[in-house]
């Protein structure tokens, strides 16, 4: 279950980076080195009890060239429109600041619920610090150590009492794929190389969301939205000019689409910047498709596609299942290949495969190949079932899932892979012990 967006305001200097990563947890770390996604630390997707939100540390916006007050007050700005609980991140041995009471002032106009992080508490002696803090006009004050992790329970238990069931709007019987990707790749000109040849039912500001356009329209009898986040500028909003607040718009959409196209400027190299966008996509487990934009600028020989493709592979290591597509929004060529791949794509993210066949590949697999010994034994597979769509995931019984091996696992998945059209879609496997 998503449960919306938690934001973390402060001023410089309390440790709103640090609690971010402990509130991010470890997840930040493994994926870090694992899968070659960069991250930047203005945004992560959390999980606490079963629960999901995302979280946003809006300290790490980064405006250029503006008194500090501004950015403060550009801070809690961005918290009070993109979260649904705000927590005011202070220095639990300084106390109460101006900086601090001006922050607040701030959030207040908003009717958000705000908890405090008194953080730098490291300390029982320093307990007592926190009541102060109740002075800011707020319910709840949490006394934490950024440091030392603790504290961070608890405000994670409120933080989930605080945020409300959030139902993401759906389409019906709808293909929702968002177009992300950096400044100037093409997004606005792809979607309206989508929409030219075809009939716009609507096209609104969804209510559900002021971050993105939706667009729906009907092909070949299917019926489509596409979420262009290029289409909206906040106007007059001072964090517009951070460059990083667009990712924060692209991430939106793809929280809301079952498929994000990954778009790319063929005329320019690969970028840190693009392989942060492409990594939310794969972090959100949406189906994904990456789009080579403006092919018809290069300059090219018979090897210039098959190059690019192997630049790609080499720089989204985590999205090796994301069919390539080459295009040309401005000449609009090739946008009938492009929508070949997301009708199938769609098809394999909400895939499902019969219980029989999926036992026959695992036992197949087993025999093929013997899981090596890890953690004292061999992982042994019983059997498996597909337990969802979107992605397709799959439980497997086993005799401890301590014994799997990471390499095991890839094995496993690339065999499934092999067995079944999963082209485009992540696939999850969820390893479960079998009682005797
Ligand atoms: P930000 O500017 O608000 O994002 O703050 P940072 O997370 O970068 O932290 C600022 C400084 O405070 C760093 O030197 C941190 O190591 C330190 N710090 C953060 N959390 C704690 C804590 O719980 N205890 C102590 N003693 N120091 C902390
Ligand atoms: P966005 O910021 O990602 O929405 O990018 P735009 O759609 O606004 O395009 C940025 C620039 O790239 C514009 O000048 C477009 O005309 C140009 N552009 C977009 N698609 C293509 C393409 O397929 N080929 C070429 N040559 N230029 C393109």
């Amino acid at each position: 279950m998503r449960r919306g967006t938690v934001a973390i305001v402060g001023r410089p200097n309390v440790g709103k980076s640090s609690i971010f990563n402990r509130l991010a947890g470890e997840k930040l770390a493994i994926t870090d080195d694992a899968s070659g996604i960069t991250r930047d630390r203005l945004y992560s997707n959390c999980e606490w009890l079963d629960q999901e939100f995302s979280l946003i540390d809006t300290g790490g916006i980064e405006l250029k060239d503006v008194p500090f007050m501004e950015e403060i007050k550009a801070q809690a700005q961005l918290a009070i429109d993109e979260a649904d609980v705000i927590v005011l991140v202070t220095d639990g041995r300084v106390g109460i600041t101006n900086g601090d009471q001006d922050v607040v002032n701030i959030l207040h106009r908003s009717k958000k619920p705000v908890i405090v992080a008194a953080n730098k508490i490291d300390d029982v002696k320093f307990m007592d610090n926190i009541y102060e803090f109740y002075n800011l006009g707020v319910e709840d004050v949490y006394p934490v150590s950024a440091l030392h992790g603790v504290g961070i329970g608890d405000l994670l238990d409120k933080i989930i009492e605080l945020l409300p069931e959030k139902k993401i709007k759906h389409y019906d019987d709808t293909v929702e794929f968002a177009i992300i990707g950096q400044p100037n790749v093409g997004k606005s000109s792809l979607t309206n190389a989508i929409l030219g040849t075809e009939r716009v039912i609507v096209s609104d500001v969804a209510g559900t969301t002021r971050d993105a356009i939706d667009s729906k329209f009907t092909r070949d009898g299917k019926n489509y939205v596409v979420i262009d986040t290029a289409g909206i500028r906040k106007q007059g909003k001072i964090y517009e000019n951070a460059e990083k607040y667009s990712v924060l718009r692209a991430i939106k959409a793809v929280e809301r689409s079952s498929i994000v196209l990954v778009v790319l400027d063929g005329t320019k190299d690969i970028e840190e910047q693009d392989k942060r966008i492409a990594g939310y996509a794969a972090e959100y487990n949406k189906g994904v498709i990456i789009v080579v934009n403006k092919w018809d600028a290069v300059e090219k020989d018979e090897k210039s596609m098959k190059e690019y493709m192997e630049k790609i592979r080499s720089h989204f290591v985590f999205l090796s299942y994301a069919p390539i597509v080459f295009v040309s929004a401005l000449k609009n060529q090739r946008i009938h290949t492009l929508f070949e791949q997301i009708v199938k794509v769609h098809e394999n993210y909400t895939r499902r495969v019969s219980t029989s066949v999926l036992n026959d590949i695992l036992l197949d697999a087993s025999i093929m190949n013997q899981a090596p010994i890890f953690n004292g034994d061999r992982i042994k597979l019983y059997y498996g079932s597909q337990v969802e769509v979107c992605p397709p995931t799959f439980v497997i019984f086993v005799n401890d899932p301590s014994h799997m091996h990471f390499s095991y696992q890839r094995y496993l998945e690339n065999r499934l892979r092999e067995a079944f059209e999963l082209s485009g879609t992540p696939l999850k496997l969820i390893l479960r012990k079998k009682d005797e």
